[in-house]
């Protein structure tokens, strides 16, 4: 998917403060007005709030959402409901978002003032793509997509229960009501799936009826003499994606193998959804093996072409401050969110012209020059940077750790997975000697290279995953703190260390399989440090003997989550999105040098995948990290 900069929602506000959107020739609906519409709407027009009582989680999807008046009343109708569904999933997209600036005014005087500060309060930056907000410890889930309804809506993988069509009226807002529209909304859609919408138009009645709904009128509200309610029945329902075939949304139970970042990240998410999680890990404890450095840093990446890696890593490390910042606040896990700076030759003249060109908003990435980038950092830096202020650093094997600890996580240490056998529709999971370990129906690989080889007796050997382990030895000195303020990278980084002191490097050699630490990599480490920020080790450091682990990295540095393949597919085998899965076994794994940055998305995306939850992820992207698609790219370039 092509991305376009975000152009956030012109709106005027008029004498009594009312919201217009003079592009669209239309109004807001006032706060009070606008409640009104959405209980009698969205809400009764798809039988809310009733139809969620007793059920583990309900997924509203949305096209337009405005000023957030529906989600707010859905959301409030939701917390005031005894009988609720265990957790709100409400999927929405949005064109042209308010900035938070418009958004906190216009929803001034908003009949729910807490929750409406809420959503002000996390509203995400302006960048393309699907943002992840949690809510009341994430039994209330935002994914808001910002984008053009046709281009984003395809992207979605979901199964709505209810649908709200809002957006400007058809007359003034044509492409929010087309064909292409309707049928998106078709393929969110299964047999009982509702929608609703405050337009009679006839355009939207026939488009809808055209992908199988079957519409009636109700009264309406407000100056709406009527409005449409559907129901989805088609004639022919198309068969789910094959990848979907993976998906264990009766599960009860689950397995991850590895408790690094990328497990514990998964069984966190696992929990998260009500399964019961046993992590199986060699290692005495969570985060010993490559997880366990003392620091590192997570930030996003900016590209002129916003192609895959530059989308993924956005994503990644937006939800990464999102879900870190909270754990670093209550010093749970050491770390921060107070931002990071990614040294750039510039010119800043060339930085500042790519910037305004995509059209990154300020809260996401910003130019620094020389002087202002060295001022952040605290001491004299030799370039001009991106200022990520949301990025930071943390300690790996703490945040591991804090995952592995949620409530309905079982770790089990000192234990190694050898095979994986199928038995009476379930997963079973030996140790070397051949005794059971674990009967499960969801076994999640994340156990970095060796999941490579648990895979291989599984996947077809087309499938074969194209790894490199790269070696890398971190430094770092303890002791006084150092006058850095910030982490700091470009070929290497820098950052205030957790014990005072600097963390420093890192060494990178591919394919070398030394666990000794050599002093040749320090040297290296010290240099890389004095080119990034000018400092040495003062004399009363007291130095700390350094580290060695392995990033696993896949060819194309995208990491590897997904459902395993099961076969080769007749057809269209050159999409990912095609090849048919096995049920209930996953990978997360080749998290290459961006574990802290990936491993939060990564884990929630197995987590959708394998309950049925709707993913986090554009498909585009999920094509990007699928296990599938190296084969599915050989088959592709052979025609
Ligand atoms: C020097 C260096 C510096 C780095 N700096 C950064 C940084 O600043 N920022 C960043 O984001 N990333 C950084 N990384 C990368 C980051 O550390 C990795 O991306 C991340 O740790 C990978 O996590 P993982 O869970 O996939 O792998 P691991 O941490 O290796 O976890 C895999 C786990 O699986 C277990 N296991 C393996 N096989 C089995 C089995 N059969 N049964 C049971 N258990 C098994 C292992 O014991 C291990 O604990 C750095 C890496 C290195 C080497």
């Amino acid at each position: 998917m092509k991305t376009e900069p975000v152009v956030p929602a012109r709106i005027d506000f008029d004498a009594a403060g009312l919201p217009h959107a003079p592009d669209f020739g239309d109004v807001y609906h006032a706060q009070v007005g606008a409640f009104e519409q959405a209980r009698h709407v969205f809400l009764a027009g798809n039988g809310l709030p009733g139809r969620w009582a007793g059920q583990r989680r309900f997924v509203v999807a949305e096209t337009g959402f405005g000023l957030g008046n529906n989600f707010l009343a859905t959301w409030a109708a939701w917390r005031d409901d005894p009988a609720r569904c265990a957790q709100l999933v409400f999927v929405s997209v949005e064109h042209h978002p308010p900035t938070r600036a418009d958004l906190a005014r216009a929803l001034h005087g908003s009949p729910q003032p807490e929750l409406a500060a809420e959503l002000v309060a996390a509203w995400p930056p302006a960048t393309p793509g699907l943002h992840t907000i949690d809510f009341d410890g994430g039994r209330v889930r935002l994914l808001l997509g910002y984008g053009d309804a046709a281009a984003l809506l395809p992207e979605l993988r979901l199964v709505a229960d209810a649908i709200y069509l809002d957006g400007f009226a058809p007359g003034r807002n044509a492409a929010m009501w087309s064909a292409p529209v309707f049928q998106a909304l078709a393929r969110l859609s299964a047999p009982g799936t509702t929608a609703a919408t405050w337009s009679v138009a006839r355009a939207v009645r026939d488009g809808l009826a055209a992908v199988g709904f079957e519409l009636e009128r109700r009264a309406g509200i407000g100056g709406k003499r009527e409005i449409s309610v559907a129901r989805y029945a088609p004639r022919y329902l198309p068969p789910p994606p094959p990848r979907d075939a993976a998906a264990q949304p009766l599960a009860r139970d689950a397995v991850v193998i590895g408790a690094g970042l990328a497990g514990a990240a998964v069984a966190q998410a696992l929990a998260a959804e009500g399964l019961a999680v046993t992590v199986f890990e060699r290692q005495a404890a969570p985060g010993a093996e490559t997880s366990g450095n003392p620091a590192g840093i997570f930030h996003g990446t900016v590209n002129a072409d916003d192609g895959p890696h530059a989308r993924l890593l956005r994503a990644g490390a937006l939800l990464a401050t999102r879900t870190y910042a909270p754990l670093f606040d209550a010093g749970l896990v050491p770390g921060s969110t107070r931002g990071l700076l990614r040294l750039d030759a510039g010119p800043v003249e060339a930085m500042q012209a790519l910037a305004t060109r995509a059209g990154l908003p300020a809260d996401w990435v910003q130019v620094l020059d020389t002087a202002a980038a060295s001022a952040l950092a605290g001491l004299a830096l030799p370039s001009p940077a991106w200022f990520y202020p949301g990025a930071g650093w943390c300690s790996p094997a703490s945040l591991a750790a804090h995952w592995i600890a949620t409530p309905g996580v079982a770790f089990v240490g000192g234990t190694e997975v050898a095979r994986l056998e199928r038995a009476g529709g379930r997963w079973r999971l030996l140790n070397a000697a051949g005794g059971t370990l674990a009967e499960t129906a969801i076994v999640v690989l994340a156990n970095a290279s060796d999941a490579a080889r648990l895979a291989a007796a599984w996947m077809p050997e087309a499938c074969a995953w194209p790894l490199q382990r790269v070696r890398g030895q971190v430094s770092a000195w303890t002791g006084p703190r150092a006058p850095l303020a910030l982490p700091v990278a470009g070929g290497g980084y820098a950052l205030p260390g957790p014990d005072g002191g600097v963390v420093f490097g890192a060494s990178s050699q591919a394919g070398d399989e030394d666990p000794a630490r050599r002093e040749a990599d320090h040297a290296e480490n010290l240099a890389k440090l004095k080119r990034l920020t000018g400092l040495e080790p003062p004399p009363d450091a007291r130095a700390w003997p350094g580290r060695v682990g392995w990033r696993l990295a896949a060819e194309d540095k995208m990491p590897i989550v997904g459902a395993l393949p099961a076969a080769v597919p007749a057809h269209r085998a050159e999409q990912p999105r095609r090849w048919p899965r096995h049920e209930g076994l996953f990978a997360c794994t080749a998290l290459g040098s961006r574990g802290i940055t990936l491993a939060p998305l990564a884990g929630r995306l197995v987590a959708a995948m394998a309950t049925g939850a709707p993913w986090p992820l554009e498909q585009d992207l999920v094509d990007a990290v699928d296990p599938a698609r190296f084969a599915a790219r050989a088959l592709r370039r052979r025609g």
